[in-house]
């Protein structure tokens, strides 16, 4: 698989003598995950903004129009000293791995669907909860997903839950989170077939403070539950996990385009 993609990459660096393919490489290569985490996300499309930053020779194909998506804020939860749930079951697996994992496989599908995406933190990092927020908006972030996984008490505790900040002041802003977070509960429901735990209030810093754009928060499973930790190991089930969420944001925006028109 990896032998796969760097062929690919490397394919796509003589086509194009381009480099931000092999940085993305060398980045993949930096994970600090579990073996099973250390999955490459898909490389960016030619299509990238990032890509066709680099000036395009005389005979080069004519520049492509920049991205009008909106920007998109990923935000891997707890990370550095900060290691969120574990999981019961030896090895012990870390959730500041998971998401920072699933964060890339996240940033991988949505660039693929030309989006640009921010991520908040891109290595073992600790950033505090004001800090990603604050991060958010100076970048001017349009929407804002952060990915964490569960635990509790009960070791049956089992499924998917996404959460939006209800605030009276920021009518608009809840009513997209809400129907952001819905749109995304929908599609990875779908692409996992996880128990739903549905869409919910959620009084988080993250959430609370990224107060100009639409934000969410997705728990995409209980680390605590042992069958489901076990498919949260499987990289396959992983892709699934964060196409699925890519996907629901994408139809949250494209059913906002529609709306507008
Ligand atoms: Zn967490």
């Amino acid at each position: 698989m990896t032998r796969l993609f760097l062929r690919f990459c490397l394919t796509l660096l003589l086509m194009l003598g381009l480099t931000n393919c092999a940085r993305e490489t060398i980045i993949v290569q930096e994970v600090v995950c579990p073996q099973p985490y250390a999955v490459a996300p898909p490389c960016p499309s030619p299509s990238d903004k990032n890509l066709v930053s680099v000036p395009p020779k005389a005979t080069a194909i004519k520049p492509r129009p920049i991205s009008d998506k909106p920007l998109i804020i990923i935000d891997p939860g707890h990370g550095g000293k900060d290691l969120g749930a574990v999981s019961l079951s030896k090895p012990v697996y870390q959730e500041k791995n998971l998401n920072l994992a699933s964060a890339r496989l996240l940033e991988g599908f949505l660039k693929n669907q030309g989006y640009r995406t921010i991520m908040t933190r891109s290595d073992d990092s600790f950033l505090t909860l004001e800090e990603r927020a604050e991060l958010a908006k100076a970048k001017k972030g349009q929407l804002f997903i952060s990915i964490h996984y569960n635990s509790a008490p009960s070791r049956n505790a089992e499924g998917i839950e996404v959460f939006y900040f209800d605030s009276d002041k920021e009518k608009e802003r809840t009513q997209d989170s809400k129907a952001m977070a819905q749109a995304v509960l929908d599609k990875v429901i779908a692409a996992t077939g996880a128990a739903s735990r549905g869409v919910k209030h959620g009084n988080y810093s993250v959430i609370r403070n990224t107060t100009s754009m639409p934000a969410i928060l997705i728990e995409g499973g209980f680390m605590t539950n042992e069958k489901e930790m076990e498919k949260l190991k499987d990289p396959q089930y992983l892709k699934k996990l964060t196409l699925g969420m890519a996907q629901g944001i994408d139809q949250y925006v494209q059913s906002k385009r529609k709306e507008k028109k």
